[in-house]
């Protein structure tokens, strides 16, 4: 147990967001990035299909603001939706200047394609590997900028003193050590909290832990209940196919050989916004016109060969190696899978949370800007925007407050925390709690909810909770003790499954990705705002409405 070291900013998570932050902070204040995994593990890499911003001439941001704001289904702030559309260009030829390889047009501009509810084709792309483009050029200039990156830490809780933020406690995972790292001011950068689902597209990492910190330490978390399920992932393993292939142009078949699209919007087809695809898919199985009532196809064969080998050759490779499938010859089986979390840490426009010295950017934070729906290639346009913002706030927040002391005594009870878990032993396994987690929160706070579904969810989280209280680990030593830590994620995710199915039943309306079979229609009157939730309870802010009126939203 011991206090490592004395920091200006602490950014925890080294994924788009927490790299773009810990760039922005004034090079002669002591910054650190800290990550529990080594940091190019980070789920930003795996992003396929593009970032969204009105580069073209004909093109303009207020139209992007505009799509952003519908796909929302009119519940993200309008004024921060505009700031993050107005700098997207500024975005994206800052990350082409310091080094990423864009795919291009025959003419050398940057290439763009269609994406989900989008107006224009405006997903800059590097074939349908994005993610790992952006993100290899922020670590070289992370590199360049020589900043500190804690690697393998896991930070656990969040320290304040005297009402305000003084650092993190973590585990230094190869040697079991519960570190102090004080700070003046942390962002948090750590990522979704797709493990809640067994039918998810998030690699194992994505527990929610930031959310969940910034909850206990009596932060609001803001839009919880709404909760993005991609339409096309490979059965089994949901795998992610990008939309870039609908974008691109392949079409979606149910059993009959039917676009069925159609049938859900006519205009857009394909490329309509994620929940309105996923619930079609959804639908199509449930009225027994999908295949093994499991999934639909989604055909590439008619982009020919060049386009699937250049433009999606990820995707190729994964429907190859997982599915044995080759899609210049064979459709892909595809079914929705949990993807994204449009809620997340309440923050202002320039990632600030109600914690003096606590921010927050990327996809744990809701500034929000997607509202009830996040329209594709929106989320890495928002880890940038706001880890910058985020990096500003934070620099500046530094400048004019001298910091509070570290409390010590958090140390001291983390450590008690461990030797409790350890002595519980195996009594009560965690794995067998998180297991029944995820197939409770896919069976009963999917794509389509209800009050029966979700009562019975919110029973099984909370007796899972009063399970998990007892559990224990049956690793006994310090070194890489991942038993420890996937025994905390549990704990995390816990907490956050209770909020977002309190928040689902409470909200008696559909919106977006939240569509209550019991109350099929949007309601402004009662629900065109936020809910907020802290352990002391829920409470609500009204919607930031600039100069997009909510009207239907039809595709
Ligand atoms: C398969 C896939 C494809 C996608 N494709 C696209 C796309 O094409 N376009 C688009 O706009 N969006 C896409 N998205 C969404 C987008 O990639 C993510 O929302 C975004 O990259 C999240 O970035 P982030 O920086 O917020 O978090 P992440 O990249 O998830 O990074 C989180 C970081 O936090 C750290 N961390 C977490 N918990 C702790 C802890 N307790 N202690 C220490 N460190 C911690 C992790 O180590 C990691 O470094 C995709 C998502 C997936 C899953």
């Amino acid at each position: 147990m011991e206090i490592l070291q004395h920091f200006d900013v602490i950014v925890v998570g080294a994924g788009l967001a927490g790299m773009r932050a810990a760039l922005e902070i004034d090079p002669d204040l002591r910054v650190a990035v800290v990550s529990k995994v080594y940091p190019v593990r980070s789920h930003s890499v795996a992003a396929q299909g593009g970032i969204n911003a009105a580069i073209d001439p004909e093109d303009k941001w207020q139209d992007h603001a505009f799509d952003t704001i519908k796909g929302s289904d009119y519940l993200a702030d309008q004024d921060a939706a505009e700031l993050m559309c107005e700098d997207a260009p500024r975005v994206v030829y800052e990350m082409e200047h310091w080094g990423t390889i864009f795919s291009r047009r025959p003419d050398g501009r940057i290439a763009q394609r269609s994406f989900g509810g989008q107006g224009y084709p405006r997903a800059c792309y590097a074939a349908d590997k994005t993610g790992r483009a952006l993100y290899q050029t922020l670590f070289e200039q992370s590199i360049r900028r020589q900043i500190t990156v804690l690697k393998e830490f896991f930070v656990v809780s969040i320290a304040t003193a005297h009402g305000q933020v003084a650092g993190v406690v973590c585990i230094e995972i190869r040697t079991g050590t519960v570190v102090g790292l004080a700070a003046k001011s942390v962002i948090i950068a750590t990522g979704g909290a797709g493990m809640m689902y067994a039918r998810t597209t998030n690699p194992y990492i994505n527990s929610g832990d930031g959310m969940a910190m910034a909850y206990r330490a009596g932060v609001p978390l803001k839009d919880m209940e709404f909760i993005q399920f991609h339409p096309t992932t490979l059965p089994g393993m949901n795998v992610l196919i990008t939309e870039g292939a609908r974008g691109e142009g392949a079409y979606l078949y149910n059993r009959d050989h039917e676009r069925f699209m159609e049938r859900y919007a006519p205009k857009l087809m394909e490329v309509a916004p994620r929940d309105i695809v996923s619930r079609a898919i959804e639908t199509e199985i449930s009225e027994g016109r999908g295949f093994d009532g499991d999934y639909v196809l989604l055909d590439l064969r008619h982009l020919g060969e060049n386009i699937i080998k250049h433009r999606l050759s990820e995707i190729y490779d994964f429907a190859l190696t997982y599915k044995g499938i080759n899609p210049i010859y064979e459709p892909i089986p595809v079914q929705p899978g949990q993807h994204y979390m449009m809620g997340g840490i309440a923050t202002d426009k320039h990632g600030a949370t109600e914690l003096p010295g606590l921010y927050a950017a990327g996809e744990c934070a809701a500034v929000s800007v997607h509202g009830a729906n996040r329209l594709g290639a929106n989320s890495l346009l928002d880890t940038l925007v706001f880890g910058r913002q985020a990096g500003i706030q934070a620099s500046q927040f530094v400048r004019k407050n001298p910091g509070v002391d570290f409390p010590s005594a958090d140390l001291t009870r983390q450590q008690d925390m461990i030797s409790r878990v350890k002595a519980a032993g195996r009594r009560e396994p965690y794995g067998a709690i998180r297991r029944e987690l995820r197939e409770t929160m896919t069976q009963y706070v999917g794509t389509f909810r209800d009050e029966p579904r979700l009562t019975k969810a919110l029973k099984t989280v909370r007796a899972l909770q009063d399970r998990y209280a007892e559990a224990g680990i049956q690793d006994q030593g310090d070194v890489f003790n991942y038993d420890l830590l996937a025994y905390i994620e549990t704990g995390f995710l816990l907490d956050l499954a209770e909020i977002v199915t309190v928040g689902a039943l409470a909200r008696k309306e559909s919106r977006g990705a939240h569509a209550r079979i019991d109350y099929p229609d949007r309601d402004d009157a009662q629900f065109l705002r936020h809910f907020l939730f802290t352990p002391d309870g829920r409470r609500d802010e009204p919607v930031v409405i600039t100069h997009y009126q909510p009207k239907e939203r039809k595709y």
